[in-house]
């Protein structure tokens, strides 16, 4: 509601207290001031804005200043209350659920009044208890990768659910097919259908009616993420998901479907016998595992994070970050210090501009993985870096290990070398003390707005998704 219609709702019920103070009837102070009597009741009942000039008779009329007319304030304790009614009836939340206007007139007991704005108060509340903040999303976001810190991103359950599958759909060795992948899902029940007509809040459509998979067209570029959409969608069903009781409940699902889909298109076998024979010659290099299984650079790095620590006897890092240097993603159980806020939360925090995450961006062989040794307050480590552009700006992929643990990768031999000395903030936070002095005070920068990573979805029947459109979508399908 527009804060004019509010202050319409105020303005009306001080003129209706002062017209009853003065024993006015609404055509007594209707004549005296021109207006119909039934007009006066509209603009008392904040349905119409009345002009200055007719403001300036009322006030003269009641013998009133107009500062006084146009208060904010509610005349009296009931007033009060009827303006916080009229206002939570007029509010989106309320018009949803498709009841009636409730019209309080002077016979209207208090109690009624009261029991009412308490209802609609109460509602609110809840309203807005649904809706992930920000800070709860962070909160849950971050309780999550601890809680994989602690498995080394390993989940054997849904490993070993993803290797059945695939066997099952026929798959032998090399990147799984869309023709395994339709395998897997009628073996589900399911049939997989490319459609051009998706909601926009969604990624997949599963209908359950009917056993269906509804996919954007096959035709997209880079279709080996469709061969994961597909993955993501079988593993709400085969893992059980019922629809998400919180954000935190969200989160998780989304994360092991995400793992289910990895772990079907880089099966652990076939995967572990491809890293062990490339870690016994010292070839290990995501970029490799990446063409073996015809999958993203990123979807090969993390699939590593999940398999290196319980199954290659490594600790390692993983980083995502913008051409910024703000961090999309991270992983570690290398003891690599990833840049925290308060709150614990790594996401949006930039990283060491020494860190070959960000270093790369300046490399300018970009063709290949960009290699580097860097010595930090927690040791040094080795990193292979590859970037990368999107629609939305650049971006970094890394994978690093302990000093140690090098002589396993290719790329072991780079004279790269860095000092980064972050957290503390001399390293690359702070400006020199000789150029800050030249310039306080002297510098207004412009902020560019960051798309925040953890934006609070919408609220709904599922977070962040439209069902209305679902539901329609379903409709115009089921019929086919
Ligand atoms: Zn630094």
């Amino acid at each position: 509601m527009s804060p004019q219609a509010s202050d319409l709702i105020t303005l009306g019920h001080r003129i209706r207290h002062f017209r009853g103070e003065r024993g006015l009837t609404l055509d007594q102070l209707g004549d005296r001031v021109g207006l119909a009597g039934s007009q006066l009741s509209l603009i008392e009942n904040g349905r119409r804005e009345p002009k200055l000039s007719t403001l300036q008779d009322v006030a003269a009329a009641l013998g009133v200043d107009l500062a006084d007319l146009l208060s904010r304030d509610a005349p009296n304790t009931r007033a009060a209350l009827e303006i916080e009614l009229a206002r939570a009836q007029k509010n989106p939340l309320y018009g949803a659920l498709g009841l009636p206007q409730v019209k309080v007139t002077k016979g209207t007991p208090l109690a009624a009044v009261e029991s009412l704005v308490g209802l609609h108060r109460e509602l609110a509340r809840r309203a807005s208890e649904a809706i992930a903040t920000p800070e709860e999303a962070r909160r849950a976001n971050t309780e999550l990768r601890e809680l994989m810190r602690d498995r080394d991103n390993y989940m054997p359950d849904i490993e070993q659910l993803a290797e059945d599958q695939v066997r099952a759909s026929g798959h032998v060795s090399g990147a799984l097919t869309h023709r395994e992948v339709s395998v897997m899902a009628e073996r589900l029940g399911f049939s997989l259908i490319y459609v051009n007509d998706l909601p926009n809040s969604t990624r997949s459509v599963t209908d359950l009616v009917n056993h269906r998979i509804y996919l954007p067209p096959a035709s997209i570029p880079g279709g080996h993420g469709l061969r994961s959409m597909a993955l993501q969608a079988m593993g709400h069903r085969l893992l059980g998901h019922e629809r998400p009781g919180s954000y935190a409940e969200f989160l998780w699902q989304r994360l092991q479907i995400n793992y289910f889909a990895a772990a079907a298109l880089m099966p652990r076998e076939a995967s572990l016998s491809f890293l062990s024979t490339a870690k016994r010659e010292r070839e290990l290099a995501v970029e490799d595992f990446r063409d073996a299984f015809g999958v993203t650079h990123e979807a090969a790095a993390l699939r590593l994070t999940n398999l290196a620590t319980s199954h290659l006897d490594m600790t390692l890092h993983f980083l995502r970050v913008t051409g910024d240097g703000a961090l999309q993603k991270g992983y570690e159980n290398d003891g690599l210090p990833l840049p925290v806020d308060v709150t614990g939360s790594i996401e949006g925090q930039y990283v060491c501009k020494q860190w070959s995450a960000r270093s790369a961006f300046t490399h300018t062989n970009r063709t290949t993985e960009f290699y580097q040794y860097t010595d930090t307050p927690a040791g040094t480590f080795w990193c292979a870096t590859q970037t990368g552009a999107t629609d939305a700006g650049e971006f970094s992929i890394s994978v690093g290990v302990p000093f140690a643990q090098a002589k396993w990768f290719r790329g072991r031999e780079t004279t790269q070398r860095a000092v980064s000395r972050c957290p503390d903030e001399t390293c690359c936070r702070r400006p020199a003390s000789e150029v800050s002095s030249r310039w306080v005070g002297k510098a207004w920068p412009s902020a560019r707005l960051h798309a925040h990573v953890l934006s609070p979805l919408p609220s709904g029947t599922f977070p962040g998704v439209d069902d209305t459109e679902v539901y329609e979508f379903l409709e115009a399908h089921a019929a086919e």
